[in-house]
């Protein structure tokens, strides 16, 4: 097996490398490729490339030109969705349908990203004092660098750098090294949809090239998505660096179910946002808060007979409701969770652990896996857990719900169900979290609303894509002027600080 996938840097295909990594096929445990992992140098002449004559055209260039170049990118990736979702399922696990959802949200990020002049225009007060008039302007911060992870090989890279690129940046792209090739197809398809060489960069790998960005001093800006530990580190190290960050990480998404809620719709709503995409998902609904024991009995007998009608299967498994896990690493810690929460007391309903696909007994899978009476002191409860296991915490009052929920560490995205809009109200009112679900499980914006987490689920006060997102990747100026007749030349000296 020869398949190296390689950077992509000043419009060029590179695969010679010195470092590389292996890429599988996590339906069948399958080597399938070997990925370049870019080194310091690797990294520069990436930089190079985003800081060249090229690239800087594109800062200059007229809101009509970058926007013919997202118009058609829009449409190659509408024609070219299935090629795509292919090779998201073949390197991320995930059903075909459940890749094109995730292509339907990254188109849905480039469409809001043609909206960039409307975002950033500035604004104009005539006559401020003395004939002065002041304006605000945005201009590109440069050259964003930006990190992603493996959960969503298209949606996240797309909605953060249609809109980077859209308001003139340049970008250098470390994709997740689990899931390079969609880095790559996404490449192409900016240069056939005629953006110029430079302005788009990828360098596949590992630390190393992440350290590389954060370190270069010609980048500008990071935008990182990924887990909790390493988005504050690379948050950290890249302000130390003089760079905006923005860092958008883990989440344990708490799913608060009233007793006056639809159970039925609950109960649906719980496995499929709780089990879809194989919970690799950060706003998978990582738990159940049932609000009193007679909710909490009820839903665990309808949630115990729809988990166990799921069907697991390989990516292109069309009758497959989920996939196997990303790796074999992710499947061992997944497998030490759920035998560390049966070691600390909670009540094993479906167990997962010894699942075995007929045909690929090498893929990563798991079956779904539910747990009741998970209390918040046990490591369940804590971590993230990022495989098909799930939770029912019980709790009596919505007091009690309200605050299991806000004491997580994370708080990406919390939901409450029931037929009460006071409840609801006071739920959204009083929960910490930077997504909120009232009878929706998933609630994961549209693109021309602001997305990101609260607490530790984001380091850095921008969004990853909304009209946040358009500003972070954008300086302000404001400039005052005033045009004096030359007769009107005030030449006096005034050491006065005035404003009239
Ligand atoms: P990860 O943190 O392992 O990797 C993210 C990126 O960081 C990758 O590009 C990876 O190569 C790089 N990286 C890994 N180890 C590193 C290190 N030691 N130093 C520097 N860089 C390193 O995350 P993942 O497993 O790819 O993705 C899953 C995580 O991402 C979950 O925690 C999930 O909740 C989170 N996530 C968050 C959001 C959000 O919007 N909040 C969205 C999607 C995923």
């Amino acid at each position: 097996m020869n398949n190296m996938i390689g950077h992509f840097i000043s419009g060029q295909h590179i695969t010679q490398t010195q470092n590389s990594g292996p890429v599988f096929n996590p339906s069948t445990g399958e080597e399938i490729a070997r990925c370049a992992y870019a080194d310091v140098a690797v990294v520069d002449q990436a930089v190079q490339a985003a800081t060249s004559t090229n690239a800087k055209k594109w800062a200059k260039a007229s809101h009509a030109t970058r926007l013919q170049v997202l118009f058609k990118l829009r449409e190659l990736m509408i024609a070219k969705t299935d090629e795509l979702a292919e090779i998201i399922g073949r390197e991320h696990g995930k059903t075909i349908a459940d890749a094109k959802g995730e292509i339907g949200r990254a188109i849905e990020g480039i469409e809001f990203a043609c909206n960039a002049p409307q975002v950033t225009k500035g604004e104009y007060a005539r006559n401020v004092a003395g004939d002065i008039d002041v304006f605000s302007v945005r201009v590109p911060v440069g050259v964003v660098g930006c990190i992603t992870p493996f959960n969503f090989p298209i949606m996240i890279p797309a909605v953060m750098m249609a809109m980077a690129v859209s308001v003139g940046n340049s970008i250098v792209w470390k994709p997740s090294e689990k899931v390079p090739s969609a880095a790559l197809f996404f490449a192409d398809l900016w240069k056939e949809a005629g953006l110029p060489d430079d302005v788009f960069n990828i360098v596949q790998g590992d630390k190393v090239a992440v350290d590389a960005i954060l370190e270069h001093p010609d980048i500008a800006a990071v935008s990182f998505v990924g887990s909790t530990h390493i988005g504050e580190y690379v948050y950290q190290k890249g302000t130390s660096h003089n760079k905006r960050v923005a860092s958008f990480t883990g989440g344990k998404n708490h799913m608060v179910v009233m007793p006056d809620a639809d159970l039925e719709a609950a109960a649906n709503a719980f496995v499929s946002a709780g089990f879809g995409s194989a919970s690799q998902r950060c706003m998978a609904v990582s738990l159940l808060v049932p609000v009193g024991e007679e909710t909490a009995n009820q839903l665990r007998t309808l949630i115990i007979e729809k988990t166990k009608a799921l069907k697991i299967g390989a990516y292109n498994d069309p009758t497959a409701d989920f996939g196997a896990v990303i790796s074999a690493q992710s499947q061992q810690s997944v497998l030490k969770a759920i035998d560390q929460c049966v070691a600390d007391g909670a009540e094993l309903l479906l167990d997962g652990r010894a699942y075995e696909h007929p045909q690929y007994k090498n893929g990563y899978y798991i079956g779904p896996t539910l747990f009741d009476y998970i209390s918040t002191d046990m490591d369940f409860y804590k971590q993230e857990v990022f495989g098909p296991a799930r939770g029912i915490l019980r709790v009596n009052t919505l007091d009690e719900a309200i605050l299991v929920t806000n004491s997580h560490e994370f708080g990406n995205g919390s939901v409450i169900f029931t037929r009460d809009g006071k409840t609801a109200h006071r739920f959204f009112m009083e929960i910490e979290s930077g997504m909120i679900g009232v009878n929706v499980p998933v609630p994961l914006p549209v693109s021309y609303f602001n997305f990101g987490g609260l607490r530790r689920s984001k380091f850095g006060e921008s969004h990853l894509y909304g009209p946040d997102a358009a500003r972070f990747y954008t300086k302000l100026k404001t400039v005052s002027q005033k045009w004096p007749e030359p007769e009107e030349s005030d030449q006096a000296i005034s050491l006065a600080f005035k404003i009239t």
